[in-house]
């Protein structure tokens, strides 16, 4: 039996089973580290009858991978946090430790949208923007993680004065896409926007200006977009629409831009993948 933590910046989904079939969940607010993690391990310890084999962490970042903590994130309680020693110490089971898209992008590929791709770009759009590739099967790494929600894009400043929301760059994608960008733009949350709003077609264009360079650099055989923001359901059909004008016939195949299959347990289920993937390569 695994286990599995999708650490978000607003909860932890922590999860126990092997895979879609047999989960059990439970979500935890993101409060203090030693609170919010202390009550993921309680649960998870509880649900499992102790019998867990290993845990797979999906963390909200910036992450160092080799360490397995958090890093210089804003959120000043979980700066420079152990999180993958905390939980694997307080469990005594090894634990492998991913960023939160990557993990999603893991779930989304093993059981999800993505299960018959060798190829897939998961993105997600909400509080933050990031992306994970599977690329020829394996999750890329590179020398840290990519950091697909910071890439600079196209800013006309005369269609959109805002100066964006990241705290680091200003107006890259996440700062001028992300669900905050939104509200602090229009000064109502994206889910109270009418249909109609202008706002939807800026947001298009924002995330295809992403999703367009992100498929001319990675070539994916399908994208798969989930986060908060993705819930205004008729942002895939704009996206979609908004990538073809931009790529201008150029790229010759365009890869599906879908929703996730795993719905909002991708990234706990990816979790799980990787504390079972853990366990089979060490015998
Ligand atoms: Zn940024």
């Amino acid at each position: 039996m695994f286990g599995g933590i999708e650490a978000g910046g607003t909860k932890f989904v922590c999860g126990v089973g092997t895979g879609p079939e047999d989960l059990f969940t439970a979500r935890f607010p993101t409060t203090s580290a030693a609170v919010t993690v202390a009550a993921a391990v309680a649960w998870l310890r509880e649900v499992s009858g102790g019998q867990l084999s290993a845990v797979g962490i999906g963390s909200f970042g910036p992450v160092d991978l080799q360490t397995g903590f958090i890093t210089s994130t804003p959120k000043a309680a979980w700066r420079d946090f152990d999180l993958a020693g905390s939980v694997g110490r307080a469990l005594g089971v090894p634990v492998v430790f991913e960023t939160d898209v990557n993990a999603a992008a893991i779930g989304e590929s093993r059981w999800g949208a993505a299960r018959s791709v060798s190829d897939c770009l998961y993105l997600t759009v909400g509080t933050g923007i990031g992306g994970g590739a599977i690329v020829g099967g394996r999750v890329m790494h590179g020398l840290t993680h990519p950091e697909m929600g910071h890439v600079r894009i196209s800013h006309d400043r005369t269609e959109d004065p805002f100066g964006g929301t990241c705290p680091f760059h200003g107006d890259c994608l996440e700062g001028l896409a992300s669900g905050p960008a939104m509200e602090k733009r229009w000064g109502v949350r994206g889910e109270d926007l009418p249909d109609d709003h202008a706002a939807w077609a800026l947001e298009a264009k924002y995330i295809a200006l992403g999703v367009a360079n992100f498929i001319c650099t990675l070539s994916p055989e399908l994208v798969v977009i989930g986060g908060g923001v993705m819930r205004h359901g008729r942002l895939y059909g704009m996206v979609r629409d908004e990538v073809r004008r931009l790529l201008a016939g150029y790229v010759a195949r365009l890869p599906e831009i879908v929703p996730p299959g795993l719905g909002e347990l991708s990234g706990v289920l990816g979790a799980i993948a990787l504390a079972a993937g853990e366990t089979s390569s060490n015998g």
